[in-house]
């Protein structure tokens, strides 16, 4: 198993989902699961005020799926609906919650049942799999990171500023890299990758070679 963990926008989807393909590996995106999560939450009107009792019952009839690269809520396939500027900020907010990462535990070490895996997320390397046989942060400066988001938006027609991309980037690895649950850190055992200079793919041959030793 591979595990990559990093901040928003260091790259960790298209990279992972490459090195999946290269390895003839599985694929699973830990952020697709929470995203699910958030749209289902934000549709039963749940918001940031919210207390436990409250998520608990909500949670109760979600069934999250994650299947060939396509994340299905309650048979669903939303995997085009979670990729808002709305689902950006929620579910960094509701993954903040201790019920709500506990509600997924089981779901993605399930998908660890193929041994060949690459995951990607912001606790896969440290919660879920802290026993994964390789494991990878993959970084970037903040001004690469909003860059890239800001294209991935406009590509999908969504309309954001760059400044908007950069502050919602900073909003949202500010609260996963400082809440009390499984925040966002650097695993002392992970090879840390910097991409802000890097080409695809140069990062994928990194991994790959780290991958070979
Ligand atoms: O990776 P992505 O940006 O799609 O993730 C969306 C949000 O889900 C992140 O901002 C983070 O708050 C949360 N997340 C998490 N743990 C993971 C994966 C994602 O808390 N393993």
């Amino acid at each position: 198993m591979i595990a990559i963990d990093g901040p928003s926008g260091a790259g960790k989807t298209t990279v992972a989902k490459l090195v999946a393909d290269r390895l003839g590996f599985n694929y699973l995106d830990t952020g697709a699961l929470y995203r699910a999560i958030a749209l289902s939450l934000r549709e039963k009107g749940i918001n940031a005020e919210n207390s436990e009792e409250e998520l608990r019952r909500a949670l109760q009839n979600i069934e999250i799926r994650y299947i060939n690269g396509k994340v299905f809520l309650n048979k669903r396939d939303v995997s085009d609906m979670i990729r808002t500027k709305e689902i950006d900020h929620y579910s960094s907010v509701f993954s903040a919650r201790k019920i709500v990462r506990d509600f997924l535990l089981n779901t993605q070490r399930n998908a660890a049942l193929f041994d060949n895996l690459v995951v990607e997320g912001r606790d896969t390397t440290t919660v879920v799999f802290p026993e994964a046989d390789k494991k990878i942060f993959l970084d970037a400066s903040i001004d690469e990171r909003a860059r890239r988001r800001f294209l991935q938006f406009k590509e999908k027609g969504i309309d954001i500023s760059l400044e908007d991309a950069r502050d919602s980037i900073i909003e949202r690895d500010k609260r996963d890299a400082s809440r009390d649950v499984a925040p966002l850190i650097v695993a002392p055992d992970a090879l840390l990758i910097d991409s802000s200079n890097l080409s695809v793919e140069d990062v994928i041959k990194i991994i790959l070679d780290y991958v070979k030793n």
